[in-house]
C-alpha cells in the first residue's frame, strides 16, 4: 500500500533504538524525511545510518535529551516544521509509590506527559496552515490496564492521554490527527532492563522471566518492532485522517477486555 506520505518530514523522538526505531524505519521506508532523536551519538548515528541504508531516504539525526528545553530547541532546530511528529522518551523507573517523591513525579511529568505537550504545542500550528499533520504519541497499554509497579508511568501518561483525547478534536477538522499508540510486551532493551530487574527480585534468570512473560501473551511471544513501526506508519499515512484522538492498543491480545 502506497501511505501517500512521500517527501514529508518526520521527527521521531527517542529513535536509536526500540520501538521509537521501529517507528523512524517504517516511516523513511514510506519515503518520509526522517529526523531522528536519542541521547548517544554514537548509537544514534550507526541507526540513522541503517536506516538510510534500508531505505534509501536521507535520515537526519540529532543528539539530545529531548525531555529537556535545550533537547526540544535542537530537535526542533534541525526539523522545524514537521509534518509527522512521533513523542517518545524512556519509561519511568518501576517502584512502589511510597518511596516517589516529588522530584520523581516531576521526572516522570517532564519526560512522559510535558515534553510530548511542548512539542505538539510547538508543531501543530504549522501542521494546521499547511493541512496535513500527523501526531502519534507512544505510551503504554499501563493507560488501559495499569501496572502496578509503574505508577509513574500509569500517571503521567494518562495525563498526556486526557490531553491528547481534547486537543486531537480541536485539530482534526485541519486534517491534523493526534492519537496513541499502547504498546503491551515489546521485544527491546526496555523489556530487558525491567526483567533483570525481576529477576534479581525474584531469584530467577532474566531469560527465564522472558520466557515467563512471551508465554503469559495470548500470542505467545513479543512484539517486534517492526510490527509496531508498521501501525505507526499507518497512522501517519494519508488513509488515517479518519482516525483521530485514539489510543491504539498493540498487545498481542494482553489487555482481557472485549473492547
Ligand atoms: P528502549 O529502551 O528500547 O529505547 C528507548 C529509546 O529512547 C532509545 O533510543 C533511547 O536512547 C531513547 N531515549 C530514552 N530517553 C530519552 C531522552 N530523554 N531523550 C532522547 N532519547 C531518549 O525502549 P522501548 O521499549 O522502545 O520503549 C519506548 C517507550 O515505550 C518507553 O517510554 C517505554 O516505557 C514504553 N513502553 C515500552 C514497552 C515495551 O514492551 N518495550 C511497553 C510499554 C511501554
Amino acid at each position: 500500500m502506497d501511505l501517500g506520505i512521500a517527501g514529508r518530514r518526520a521527527l521521531v523522538c527517542a529513535a536509536s533504538k526500540g520501538l521509537g526505531r521501529g517507528c523512524a524505519q517504517a516511516l523513511a521506508s514510506a519515503g518520509c524525511a526522517v529526523t531522528v532523536v536519542a541521547r548517544t551519538e554514537e548509537t544514534l548515528r550507526a541507526t540513522a545510518q541503517a536506516i538510510e541504508a534500508a531505505s534509501g531516504q536521507p535520515v537526519q539525526w540529532v543528539a539530545c535529551d529531548i525531555t529537556t528545553a535545550e533537547g526540544r530547541a535542537a530537535a526542533l532546530a534541525a526539523c522545524p516544521q514537521p509534518d509527522i511528529l512521533v513523542n517518545n522518551a524512556g519509561g519511568p523507573p518501576p517502584g512502589n509509590f511510597r518511596d516517589w517523591d516529588r522530584d520523581a513525579w516531576i521526572r516522570a511529568l517532564d519526560a512522559n506527559m510535558l515534553t510530548p505537550i511542548e512539542l505538539i504545542k510547538a508543531t501543530v500550528d504549522p501542521m494546521i496552515e499547511r493541512r496535513f499533520g500527523r501526531i502519534v504519541n507512544i505510551t503504554s497499554g499501563a493507560v488501559k490496564a495499569p501496572i502496578d509497579i509503574l505508577g509513574l508511568s500509569n500517571g503521567a501518561r494518562s495525563g498526556l492521554t486526557g490531553f491528547v483525547a481534547g486537543v486531537a478534536r480541536e485539530v482534526a477538522r485541519h486534517n491534523v490527527t493526534i492519537n496513541n499508540l499502547l504498546p503491551g510486551p515489546f521485544d527491546t532493551d526496555r523489556q530487558r532492563a525491567t526483567a533483570l530487574g525481576v529477576a534479581k527480585a525474584s531469584g530467577k534468570t532474566v531469560d527465564e522471566v522472558l520466557a515467563a512473560r512471551r508465554n503469559a501473551n495470548p500470542s505467545g511471544r513479543f512484539g517486534g518492532i517492526d510490527e509496531f513501526g508498521a501501525m505507526c506508519a499507518f497512522l501517519c499515512s494519508t488513509h488515517a485522517g479518519f482516525v483521530v484522538g485514539q489510543n491504539i492498543l498493540l498487545d498481542g491480545g494482553a489487555y482481557p477486555g472485549t473492547f
